[in-house]
C-alpha cells in the first residue's frame, strides 16, 4: 500500500481566503457570495485533503456550498484532486481559462517528460519528489471532460478576477481574490518546490515549464502588493513599499 501523501497545514490567510501547504503541492479553498470554490485541488490521492479544505471554509459561511473549483494550469499536480472532488459533487463548475480548458479536459496533456527530466534524474530531490508525486496518483490519467471555460464576468460573480499568466503553461492564470489583497499563482510564481535544493522565489525552475523564457517574464510581472499564495511553497506576506 502507497502511504498517503502528508497531510496538508491550512491557514486562514484573509477574510475569505483558506491556503492549504502540502510538501508537494498547495491550493486553497474561497468563501464566495455565490459558496465555497475551491483553487486547485492537489494530487489525484488529495482529493479528501482539499474537500476538507472547503469543508473549513464553509464552516459558518452564508453560502457554505461547495459551488466550483477554479484551475490555475492543467498539471496533474494541481487538477488530479478534482476528478474524485467532481465525483462526489457532481454539479459543481470545473472553471480554467480559455486556452487552458483542453488540458484540462485531458487525459492528453502538455507536462514535463521523462527526456526533459533528463540529469535531473541523478538528483536525489529531483527523484525524491518524483517518487512522492507518483504515489500521490501524478501518472493517474485524469480527464475532467465537464471543465469549460470561465467568462471575466462570470469570476466576478464570485468575487474573483483572473490574471492571465503564460509562460509554465498557455493558460496558465493567477486569481485575485478581490477586496483580500490575496493572490493565487499556481504555478506562475512559486516560493519553494520539493525537488529544489534550496528554495527559489519567482518563476518554477525551467524544465517544468512549456515556455520559460515567458514565464520569466510572467514572474516578473507578478505584483508583490499582494499576500501570494504559491501553487509551491509557503505563503508570501504583501510587500508594503515604505515611501
Ligand atoms: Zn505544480
Amino acid at each position: 500500500m502507497p502511504a498517503p501523501p502528508q497531510n496538508p497545514v491550512i491557514t486562514r490567510v484573509s477574510d475569505r481566503v483558506w491556503f492549504a501547504e502540502s510538501p508537494l503541492v498547495n491550493w486553497a479553498a474561497v468563501r464566495t457570495p455565490r459558496g465555497v470554490v475551491l483553487v486547485d485541488a492537489g494530487y489525484a490521492d488529495q482529493a479528501e485533503h482539499a474537500l476538507h479544505t472547503a469543508g473549513i471554509a464553509s464552516d459558518g459561511a452564508e453560502q457554505p456550498k461547495l459551488v466550483a473549483v477554479l484551475v490555475t494550469h492543467g498539471h496533474t499536480d494541481h487538477i488530479g484532486g478534482i476528478v474524485d472532488v467532481v465525483r462526489q459533487h457532481p454539479d459543481i463548475a470545473v472553471l480554467a481559462a480559455p486556452e487552458e480548458v483542453a488540458s484540462v479536459r485531458g487525459p492528453e496533456r502538455e507536462q514535463i517528460t521523462i527526456q526533459r527530466m533528463g540529469a535531473n534524474l541523478l538528483r536525489p530531490k529531483f527523484v525524491s519528489w518524483l517518487r512522492q508525486g507518483v504515489r500521490a496518483g501524478g501518472l493517474r490519467p485524469t480527464a475532467i471532460p465537464t471543465a469549460r471555460a470561465w467568462t471575466d464576468a462570470e469570476l466576478e460573480s464570485y468575487g474573483i478576477r483572473a490574471h492571465r499568466a503564460p509562460g509554465h503553461t498557455i493558460g496558465s492564470t493567477s486569481y485575485e481574490v478581490l477586496g483580500d489583497n490575496v493572490l493565487l499563482t499556481g504555478d506562475a510564481f512559486v516560493t519553494n518546490h520539493l525537488s529544489y535544493r534550496r528554495p527559489a522565489v519567482g518563476a518554477i525552475a525551467d524544465l517544468f515549464s512549456a515556455d520559460p523564457a515567458t514565464a520569466a517574464a510572467t514572474a516578473a510581472t507578478i505584483p508583490r502588493t499582494f499576500t501570494i499564495l504559491p501553487g509551491h511553497g509557503p505563503a508570501l506576506a504583501a510587500s508594503h513599499p515604505t515611501s
